[in-house]
């Protein structure tokens, strides 16, 4: 069983490396310092490797002894979290691709299986999620800090335990936390609800020039690097952008593009029935059925017509 080997690779490693995706959010980090936690409880050094990480995670246990770079060119075992396909490990794919043994542990629908060991339930509704079972594995005892890392990683890739991947074991979870002293509400108040000043201003200029096409089926806006320079913004400000036109009754396709150095990144969510993921498939992309992302060098013209036409393909 692809978890007993886990827990024998982990137990025997030398040197372990732990590496999530790029762009980092509350799942990728949330993940990554439980696994490192739980690691180090265990009596199992481990690096944690991630290049950029917005401060709201700054709360999180041990949050400072993440690193830029990694120690080894060439670990034991290399741990990736939360990432459905190498291409988003970035420039840290090296330390995945030379490690002796490649481990992977995710919750996206279109992983692409790119490890020796691949622990991957894309019904879960967070990476977090799965990796209770893993820490439980391993002989972790889950206390308030590493709790609290689990929980922010649930509480980030549920919109706060609202969205429909959400099972009765991540209830189940958050309870046990809640007995144990973990501040839930602490955590949503910091992960969900405060929001930065450069993000606000990023949302209000979006907000301002978000289209509706297709009898409102579908919502587009954007956002350049002008504007982001503007507002002082830093890596996730926009983060929440894309969810705004989700939101809004009628609306089953929100799409977001946000410029790049080159090109443009895309983010698109759905509502009830239209599978972002296989259309974000066509952008060098993928994710979740209802939440996914891409990439594309087109013009923004180009771009914003390619993507509405293929959205209103999804249509009903
Ligand atoms: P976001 O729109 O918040 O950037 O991403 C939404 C979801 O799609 C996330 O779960 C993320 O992992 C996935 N995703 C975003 N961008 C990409 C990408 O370029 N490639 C892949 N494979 N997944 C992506
Ligand atoms: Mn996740």
């Amino acid at each position: 069983m692809t978890l007993d080997n886990i827990i024998e690779k982990i137990k025997n490693a030398e040197s372990i490396v732990i590496l999530t995706h790029e762009m980092p959010d509350g799942d990728a980090i949330g993940s990554s310092l439980a696994l490192y936690n739980g690691l180090k409880q265990i009596g199992k050094k481990a690096d944690v490797v991630i290049p950029e990480y917005p401060k709201v995670f700054d709360f999180l246990h041990n949050r400072k002894d993440v690193k830029t770079e990694g120690k080894n060119q060439k670990y034991d075992l290399a741990i990736a979290l939360d990432c459905g396909d190498i291409k988003r490990l970035n420039g840290f794919a090296k330390y995945f691709e030379n490690a002796n043994t490649r481990i992977s542990i995710d919750h996206h629908s279109a992983n692409t299986m790119f490890a020796d060991y691949n622990f991957v339930n894309p019904t879960s509704p967070a990476c977090c999620q799965i990796l209770v079972i893993v820490l439980e594995a391993l002989g972790v005892e889950i206390d308030k800090e590493i709790g609290t890392c689990l929980l922010t990683g649930i509480i980030t890739d549920t919109g706060g335990f609202k969205y429909s991947g959400v099972t009765s074991e991540t209830f189940e979870f958050a309870a046990e936390l809640l007995n144990k002293g973990v501040n839930v509400s602490n955590i949503y108040k910091r992960v969900l609800q405060t929001v930065s000043k450069p993000s606000f201003e990023l949302k209000r200029i979006a907000m301002n020039r978000l289209e509706f096409f297709e009898n409102g089926k579908i919502a587009f806006t954007y956002i350049t690097k002008k504007d982001e320079e503007k507002a002082n913004a830093t890596s996730n400000d926009h983060d929440g952008i894309v969810e705004m036109g989700r939101d809004i009754e009628g609306v089953e396709v929100s799409i977001f593009l946000r410029e790049k150095e080159e090109g443009y990144k895309i983010s698109l969510r759905s509502n009830e029935y239209v599978n972002v993921s296989d259309i974000c498939l066509m952008f060098s992309g993928g994710g979740h059925i209802r939440a996914a992302g891409g990439s594309t060098e087109l013009s923004f013209e180009h771009a914003k017509t390619k993507l509405i036409e293929e959205c209103k393909k999804h249509l009903k």
